[in-house]
């Protein structure tokens, strides 16, 4: 049966009723005016409107008209198509006429954009504006912007904010005339005014990954706003943000429901263009229908298509929106009728420009003889008045979405209405400013799919981290914790020439955490046990270094897939032996397997036999042969991943090797043996001996019999191994090579450009990230003047903000140090500091395990022993430089050079940073840990290592020798043909 009748001669007839209000042009639409012209300009050049929406990005942050001016010149100097108007600009300012003068009109030109799409500056600024589009007929909700929210501090702020909102609306609202289109639905009155909340906004660290905590935390902030609209007598709609957190918003807005059974006027945002979504909705609604109440659902498009494409794939996870327009909308009018079908339980708020999608839901709300006001529809303040107008008319509620905010956190949301006017696929676009036809815009959305790009299958790909967003992969880390830990106490052996072989001297590995946990016995290897390793790996060696390179990536690939199917353990293995936390853990993990698929691959690569020069009478062949026994001597700070790299690339390049783990984290060790022992290596190919550095370390270095060291560890420890290495031993057949991988004293450069939301954040992330226990991790912070303060002030709340607690609890952002040395070793340093520089900020921290919080040191001398030395723990020293220059000069002193990094949108000041700031690995706008495999090849120079990087296409070749082979190919003067 067909419930909807003649659905398709409807939707024409009120889609034409529609279609004739094209004839008013919106503003921004209109070529007549300064605005129009822009857009117009940018719709039909990518790479302007790219520069220009950068430069509108970053202007309200600028704090002097020569900065305005300047980074005019430097987005727009390049683009040979910018409009008169901004070449003309350009040529001025490069002439020295008048900074001032420019900046202050471009100020005004991108406050009077910003005024298009935001309704006012402060509350008090927009009541005026809701009153008028109220008198005008139209219903409200407000939305305050704000900067995302980075500590507790910034949460309560906005909460307040919220609820002096309420208070100004409650008494502002009554002053409004009667409309009864806008206050009345079927069931009664419903409330004048309406406001929308973001849940991110209210916990600064609301995390999936720790759900419980999320939810609770979240609704200490959202249960005063929730009750404060319920006395202002005010509607809430709780916006949807990115798809990561969708399943816990959608949690949350139903936890604070049950505690409010008495508030009627509470709602969610759903997005169409989430594959997800109409389950979502169809839960929503048994949920709704199983406590007899109605919520509101505004059903939405999704404001953040191009972030979840290129996040989702970033990660190597599917991406869940559809990929193309029509999918969307298409799956919008599927929702559209379930909800209007469902409105005992919900009250439809559709919140669309796109006039087939408006009038397919008028359409199908008459067929099945609906108020209507029983339903409504929802516009961006400044987007399709027309098209709003023209409803009102129709006797249709339209409620406006009005955002309300100062400039600075304004900009994200000015940028993103930008993006959508002047998109491709924008309706608005190809209505105002297209003129598309009629038919072309009542056309029913096909479900036309755009089948994405497979990758060939042995391309590499990196191991995507664990969704944690997903219940089913919280679960199984929680079973994986549990049971690792029923194992702790268990013994582990050494492995020599293909036995396990257990020794009665042990390693006691702790629990960093609660370190009276013994997380496993480990047998110590002594200097015998070293000599017999030697004799089997060479023993091994006469055969491993024939098999061909293709077995050998095969013997890589199975290992890969033993640890892929023991993630879960290896990681909460990881959590109890060196006090990482549950994304820390992972990272280590897929890292690890990551490079067993890529040096697999890499051998493929430089396996093949090449055949350099193309001469008749001669073959020459090229190739690569393994040096012969290597040692392998990891830290314990990435104690699967960079194990597994090292070994895996002396495996696969047809050497044998003794590993000798980190004696704080020797259990994660062994399951590195135990991958490779299910993937079938030959007896003595690799074996394990753990033990003291000092003792079976040391002792192998000096061997005659070894060929290669490959260690990552301290700068000191290297250095050493690196002169014993080089002193020859009777019977020695070859000069050791050593590479070693040492430490860092990274720096983040952060000038007056900066967005402050993500340099926060980066700079958190890669200062505390695993307690600041990586090389890579941020130690110093050189900061510009113009943004000195601010920055400080935030980060410090940020630090405040954070969760200190153990490790294996989700919510957890740092857990413990390794030990009680690393734990005297940052004291010490933190003392060294109150001495040479000024404690800004000190998070006390104790606990039975070895924990410390963290500090901030400033007024930091570049060259004293804080900002020269690596501390490996939470202790981040901030320098202020004048300029960008001195900015760079502080950051290249010091012998070390690993990871740096820059947080600016100034295009000079980041080419200055590329082309000054010396370092192996440079980050541009992210944070500075976390490089992975096959995609930031990782390593450093000067004092921070000697080799090629790890994860990288050079990195193999160390492992190998060489080798070239020439045939002359004439006889008694004949040559073979080739
Ligand atoms: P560490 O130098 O103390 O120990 C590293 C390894 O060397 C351990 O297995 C240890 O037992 C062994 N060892 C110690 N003394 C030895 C000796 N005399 N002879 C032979 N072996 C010896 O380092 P760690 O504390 O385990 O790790 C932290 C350090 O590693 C930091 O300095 C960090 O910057 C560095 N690191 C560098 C990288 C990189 O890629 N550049 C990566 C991770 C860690």
């Amino acid at each position: 049966m067909n419930t909807y009748g003649d659905l398709k001669n409807k939707i024409r007839d009120i889609g034409f009723e529609l279609y004739q209000s094209a004839n008013e042009v919106p503003t921004i639409f209109d070529k007549g005016r300064w605005m129009g012209r822009l857009m117009d300009h940018a719709m039909k050049d990518e790479e302007f409107k790219l520069n220009l929406f950068r430069y509108i990005d970053v202007l309200p942050s600028l704090k002097t008209d020569a900065q305005i001016a300047n980074l005019l010149e430097e987005y727009f100097s390049g683009v040979k198509t910018a409009p008169f108007i901004i070449r003309k600009g350009i040529e001025r300012i490069s002439r020295g006429i008048m900074p001032f003068v420019a900046a202050r009109v471009i100020k005004a030109g991108v406050k009077s954009l910003a005024r298009q799409f935001i309704a006012g500056e402060g509350i008090q600024d927009a009541l005026k504006t809701l009153g008028s589009l109220w008198e005008n007929g139209f219903a409200n909700s407000v939305d305050l912007l704000g900067e995302e929210v980075l500590s507790d501090r910034e949460a309560g702020e906005y909460t307040q904010k919220y609820l002096r909102l309420l208070e100004s609306l409650a008494s502002e609202s009554g002053k409004w005339s009667q409309d009864a289109v806008l206050e009345n639905n079927s069931g009664g009155l419903i409330p004048r005014f309406d406001i929308s909340c973001k849940i991110t906004s209210l916990y600064s660290q609301l995390d999936p990954l720790d759900w419980e905590g999320s939810i609770d935390r979240a609704k200490e902030n959202l249960r005063p706003i929730v009750a404060g609209a319920r006395e202002a007598g005010a509607s809430l709609c709780i916006d949807m943000e990115q798809y990561y957190s969708k399943d816990l918003i959608i949690e949350i807005f139903k936890h604070i429901l049950d505690e409010f059974e008495d508030y009627h006027f509470a709602g969610v945002a759903l997005q169409a263009y989430l594959k997800e979504s109409k389950n979502d909705l169809v839960d929503l609604i048994k949920w709704a229908k199983e406590r007899k109440r109605q919520v509101s659902v505004r059903l939405v498009k999704g404001a953040y298509w191009d972030y979840e494409v290129v996040s989702n794939r970033q990660r190597g996870w599917p991406v869940p929106v559809f990929e193309s327009k029509d999918e969307t909308d298409d799956n919008f009018e599927k929702l559209t009728r379930i909800l209007l079908e469902n409105s005992e339980f919900t009250r439809p708020a559709l919140a669309t420009h796109n006039i087939r999608s408006i009038t397919h839901a008028i359409a199908v709300a008459e067929a099945l003889n609906l108020p209507k006001n029983d339903f409504e529809f929802q516009m961006l303040y400044g987007m399709g008045e027309p098209l709003r107008r023209k409803l009102r008319k129709m006797g249709y509620r339209v409620r406006v979405y009005t955002p309300v905010g100062e400039l600075i956190p304004g900009m994200a949301y000015l940028v993103r209405r930008l993006l959508e006017n002047t998109s491709n696929t924008s309706f608005l676009r190809g209505f105002f400013a297209e003129n598309r036809s009629f038919e072309e815009i009542i056309r029913p959305p096909g479900p036309k799919r755009t089948e994405a790009r497979e990758k060939s299958s042995f391309e590499f790909r990196n191991e995507p981290s664990a969704d944690f967003s997903k219940a089913q992969n919280r679960d199984k880390m929680q079973q994986a914790l549990q049971s690792v830990k029923a194992l702790f106490g268990g013994r582990y052996p050494l492995h020599i020439a293909g036995e396990d072989v257990f020794r009665e001297r042990e390693i006691l590995s702790l629990n960093p955490a609660d370190p009276v946990a013994v997380v496993g016995r480990v047998s110590s290897a002594d200097r015998h046990d070293a000599e017999q390793a030697m004799v089997a790996a060479g023993n091994a060696f006469l055969s491993w270094r024939n098999v061909t390179p293709a077995d050998r990536s095969g013997a890589l690939f199975k290992a890969a897939e033993e640890m892929r199917k023991r993630r879960f353990e290896l990681a909460a293995l990881e959590i109890y032996e060196a006090g990482k936390t549950w994304r820390e853990a992972d990272g280590d993990v897929t890292e690890a397997i990551d490079y067993l698929e890529y040096y697999g691959r890499e051998m493929f690569r430089l396996g093949r036999p090449a055949h350099p020069g193309d001469y008749p009478g001669e073959v020459n062949d090229y190739f690569y042969a393994p040096k012969g026994i290597g040692l392998v001597i990891s830290p314990w700070n990435f104690p699967l991943a960079i194990a597994a790299g090292m070994v895996s690339a002396a495996l696969v390049a047809g050497n044998c090797v003794i590993f000798k783990p980190s004696s704080l984290a020797p259990v994660v060790g062994r399951q590195l043996v135990e991958a490779f022992r299910v993937a079938g290596l030959p007896p003595g190919v690799l074996q394990f001996l753990p033990g003291p550095g000092t003792e079976v370390g040391e002792y192998l270095v000096a061997h005659h019999g070894i060929d290669f060291i490959a260690f990552t560890g301290s700068k000191d420890v290297g250095l050493r191994i690196i002169r014993i290495a080089a002193a020859i031993k009777p019977g020695q057949r070859s000069v050791k090579r050593v590479i070693a991988e040492m430490g860092g004293k990274n720096a983040i450069i952060v000038d007056e450009t900066a967005e402050l939301d993500e340099t926060v954040k980066g700079v958190l992330e890669s200062a505390l990230g695993y307690q600041g226990q990586k090389c890579s991790a941020c130690s110093r912070v050189i900061v510009t003047e113009g943004i000195y303060d601010e920055f400080l002030t935030r980060l410090k709340d940020a630090m405040e903000s954070i969760r200190i607690g153990l490790p294996e609890e989700p919510g957890t952002f740092m857990g413990p140090v390794i030990d009680e040395g690393a734990l005297r070793k940052i004291q010490k340093y933190v003392d060294i500091g109150k001495k040479e520089a000024r404690l800004f900020f000190l998070r006390e921290k104790s606990g039975k395990g070895f924990f410390i919080g963290p500090a901030i040191f400033i007024d930091v001398d570049p060259l004293s022993t804080l900002a020269q030395e690596e501390i490996f723990g939470p202790v981040l020293s901030v320098m202020k430089a004048r300029n960008i220059e001195e900015a760079i000069n502080i950051a290249n002193k010091t012998a070390y050079a690993l990871t740096g990094g820059i947080f600016s949108r100034g295009p000079l000041h980041v080419r200055k940073v590329r082309e000054g700031f010396r370092v192996g690995n440079l980050y541009i706008n992210r944070k500075i840990t976390g490089a992975l495999v096959g995609r930031q090849p990782f390593g450093g120079f000067g004092m921070s290592g000697v080799g090629s990087k790890a994860g990288g296409p050079d990195y193999l070749l160390q492992y190998m020798d060489p080798r070239s082979i020439s045939e002359y190919t004439i006889r008694r003067g004949f040559a073979p043909l080739r």
